[in-house]
């Protein structure tokens, strides 16, 4: 059977982001990708007093469906996400699930004129990054590569979504798929 990564929307998620990685992961991971049923946004994961989800919550939600689909689940929301201890993050993951937001990768987020390439551009770095942390890969040095931490959106741009050469040979030899 082929591997699959399943792409769940959250509460308010971009349609067209998620088409959008249905057709570009493949290109990165040697598997398909298909949406699933979207998923509504749990409000018990709002802190109102930030005006944010914590993304540790609804990352337990994409878990569900992950196990009960048996496959890769990333979960895509246009909400707003932190974890504790830091301000903000575009996405988390943990064993064989994965979350991003597009809150902040939006040009326009940040006063900049909208520009869909390059948003798209950085949903699938996004999605990439947090999908290997899903697959078992931990953050890289090499800040050209995907698995480098992004601090703000300009390692995001400056990184991209493709591996160095390490982080690639343990794509390739995971195991998952
Ligand atoms: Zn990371
Ligand atoms: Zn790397």
């Amino acid at each position: 059977m082929a591997p699959k990564i399943g792409l769940v929307g959250v509460g308010e998620a971009d349609s067209t982001a998620i088409s959008w990685l249905r057709q570009d992961l493949p290109t990165v991971f040697p598997a398909e990708a298909l949406v699933l049923a979207p998923i509504p946004l749990p409000f018990r994961h709002f802190r109102g007093w930030r005006n944010q989800f914590l993304a540790e919550g609804i990352l337990d939600e994409v878990a569900g469906i992950a196990r009960s689909n048996n496959m890769i689940c990333l979960g895509i929301t246009g909400a707003d996400l932190f974890s504790p201890g830091l301000n903000f993050v575009f996405g988390i993951a943990s064993t064989r699930r994965a979350l991003i937001s597009t809150f902040r990768l939006r040009p326009g987020f940040y006063g900049m004129p909208e520009n869909q390439e390059l948003y798209r551009r950085r949903i699938l770095t996004e999605a990439v990054h947090e999908t290997g942390h899903a697959i078992g890969l931990s953050h890289c040095e090499h800040p050209g590569c995907v698995m480098y931490f992004s601090n703000w959106i300009g390692d995001t741009d400056q990184k991209g979504p493709g591996f160095c050469y390490r982080c690639r040979r343990r794509v390739d030899h995971t195991g998952v798929w």
